[in-house]
């Protein structure tokens, strides 16, 4: 029996919503969370995710500012800016897009930022607060995932979750989430020795690795739950036959797309997986719109909790 698909576009909808609420209730009381999105230089990639960021600001009710430094500024620049904005009250979020410019010291600059500001969850003193489950701001593509767990009424506590990858920003705080939920977490990595061995273990597998449909049928267990967090853009026609054969039903619109844009966006998983896992979340429409969702509930979050205001109702933020 096919997966059952979890629609990652539509709990973020329902997040987005939530905080819309929660940005309501508190412009009541005169507050209106402000977030400030540092962008570096000219990345394409980078300017597409701010906008998208500064977009949904405005959407759910936040106060947004954008602050967009030329490719030359140095470390001390930055630090200034960052230091301004730690300073001024109207901001509860800073978000310094990475990544940065080679020549600037990308871990000084995000050690700068004021860990009650710190809406990536990126900053040591927030990974020490998610490691001894002390309220703080939490990644927002691992609490993403987190949400869609729970949304989809998957169980954790006491389950076999597999995490392929150990990134600061993705594996590491997707394995620590899970184990503050009582899950049994094994974190694979590039020399974890056989891995599709490791990962049939899992009731849980998420997969954060950054590698087209590395993970295939013989890495997952018949009706587990799989979560792809891997986005890579493939361009070549044989790697697309081999993601969607053009003999299957439902590929016909993505051949489209692809024929048209030359590209197509798919996850670490390989759409076979479907065949067997219980509950999967597709490439696009998964994980993806989760990130920015949870960024918009910690500025909410970071707001209140630096006012000491009861924490908003969503589960893992
Ligand atoms: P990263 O490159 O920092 O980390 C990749 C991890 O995968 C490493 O820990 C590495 O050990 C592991 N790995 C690499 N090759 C492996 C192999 N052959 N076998 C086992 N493990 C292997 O990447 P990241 O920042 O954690 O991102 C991972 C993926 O998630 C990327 O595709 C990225 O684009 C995507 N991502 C998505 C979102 C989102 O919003 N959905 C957010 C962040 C990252």
């Amino acid at each position: 029996m096919a997966a059952r698909v979890l629609d990652g576009t539509k709990i973020a909808a329902e997040i987005r919503a939530e905080v819309t609420g929660q940005a309501k209730a508190l412009a009541l009381s005169g507050l209106r969370p402000g977030l400030a999105v540092v962008l570096v230089g000219h990345n394409p990639a980078s300017e597409v995710y701010v906008r998208g960021k500064v977009k949904s600001s405005e959407e759910v009710g936040l106060y947004s500012e954008q602050h967009t430094p030329g490719e030359s500024a140095t470390t001390e620049e930055l630090l200034e800016l960052i230091a301004d904005l730690n300073r001024r009250d109207e901001i509860d979020g800073i978000l310094v897009q990475l990544p940065l410019p080679a020549h600037v010291d990308a871990k000084k600059i995000l050690l700068a930022v004021d860990p009650a500001k710190d809406v990536d969850g990126f900053h040591p003193m927030n990974v020490g607060y998610l490691s001894t489950q002390r309220p703080g701001l939490v990644p927002c593509t691992p609490a993403g995932v987190m949400e869609i767990l729970k949304r989809s009424a998957i169980p954790v506590a006491g389950q076999e979750a597999v995490v392929i990858g150990r990134s600061d920003i993705v594996g590491k705080p997707v394995a620590m989430l899970l184990l503050n939920q009582n899950a049994t977490v094994t974190v694979c990595h590039s020399k974890t020795r056989d891995l599709p061995e490791v990962c049939r273990r899992a009731d849980i597998l998420v997969a954060a690795i950054g590698r087209a449909g590395m993970v295939t049928r013989d890495y997952v267990k018949s009706g587990a739950t799989v979560i792809d967090v891997g986005i890579n853009r493939i361009t070549d026609r044989k790697e697309f036959e081999r993601f969607f054969p053009g003999n299957q039903a439902g590929n016909k619109k993505r051949e489209e797309t692809f024929l048209a844009r030359g590209s197509t966006l798919v996850g670490d998983v390989h759409p076979e997986v479907a065949e067997i896992a219980g509950a999967i979340t597709p490439v696009p429409g998964g994980v993806g719109p989760l990130t920015i969702a949870m960024l918009m509930a910690n500025t909410v979050k970071a707001a209140m909790l630096r006012r000491g205001l009861k924490q908003p109702e969503l589960s893992q933020v």
